[in-house]
């Protein structure tokens, strides 16, 4: 069966499914985005997703092409069509197609609006977590306003690139002597006394829908959550590591550039996190 995408308010075939080369995303990277899974049907974190892409279209003054209830409608339509129980969903907004000049369009523009679906596959990422994945360090070189989730995302390609190449999962970023977070994931370490600490949240760092949800996991299994800047020294002297999002849910980190993590297998509060983050977000 070949795969259907949504633009702009059609469903095409995924092989015709094009935007203009003057929309703005492919020009600027002036667009955001969002991802979020679905299992069995149920969309993970549907509401702290949905709230970030406002957010984000907020904080770049882009009005938003619909709301609430009709993207959900969307998104139910677009896995029917592609026949999706467990599926990755990918949602883009930019500022519309628009002669190329820096300012934003003087009259405005419709927001252009793309979404995609592909299969997602529950037990590949479980297997992974069993193992456990290996990370490595590189400078943050990203802009100052991360917390807005855009499509312009180098910085994070190259990060990512840098850790496929070094036959690693994913890659801490270390900014000012900080880990901030993963190209594509929040980062996260238990110290010696079992405290689990996350960067706060601010402009350095993508607020993670996951991250909050397992912060509220966190919480209700009676563990400890700092959100507090550490360094990539104390990250490799950790009992635990592990990175939280959408695609990755929990996912125990065991080594971070060539340093092993704890025993080097996956830590048991990182398990712990990963089930309870698993029956919280599908709304169980
Ligand atoms: N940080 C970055 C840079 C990301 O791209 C992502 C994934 N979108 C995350 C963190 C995790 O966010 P979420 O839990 O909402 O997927």
């Amino acid at each position: 069966m070949s795969r259907v995408a949504y633009v702009n308010g059609s469903f095409t075939p995924h092989l015709n499914a094009h935007v203009h080369i003057e929309d703005r995303g492919y020009q600027f990277a002036d667009g955001v985005y969002e991802v979020c899974i679905v299992i069995d049907g149920r969309t993970y974190d549907f509401d702290g997703h949905y709230r970030r892409l406002e957010r984000s279209l907020n904080e770049l003054r882009m009005p938003a092409p619909m709301k609430r209830a009709p993207l959900e409608a969307v998104i139910r339509e677009l896995l029917r069509r592609n026949r999706l129980r467990d599926a990755l969903v990918y949602i883009q907004v930019t500022r519309g197609v628009a002669p190329r000049n820096h300012p934003f369009p003087p009259n405005g523009a419709e927001p252009v609006m793309v979404m995609t679906a592909r299969r997602f596959n529950v037990s590949e990422s479980d297997a992974k977590a069993a193992k456990g994945v290996k990370v490595i360090s590189q400078p943050d070189i990203r802009w100052g306003r991360v917390d807005i989730k855009t499509v312009g995302l180098l910085p994070n390609v190259l990060a990512k690139q840098a850790a496929v190449e070094a036959g690693a999962a994913e890659t801490f970023l270390v900014r000012d002597g900080v880990v901030t977070e993963c190209s594509s994931s929040n980062a996260w370490i238990v110290d010696k006394s079992g405290v689990l600490i996350t960067h706060p949240k601010g402009n350095h760092i993508l607020g993670g829908i996951t991250r909050e949800t397992a912060i509220a996991c966190a919480q209700e299994l009676q563990l400890k959550v700092e959100e507090r800047a550490f360094t990539l020294e104390e990250a490799k002297a950790a009992t635990e590591a592990f990175m939280t999002s959408a695609t990755s849910f929990v996912m125990p980190i065991v080594a971070i550039d060539d340093s092993r993590i704890g025993d080097g297998q996956p830590g048991p509060i990182a398990a712990r996190l990963r089930n309870a983050y698993k029956n919280k977000a599908c709304g169980n």
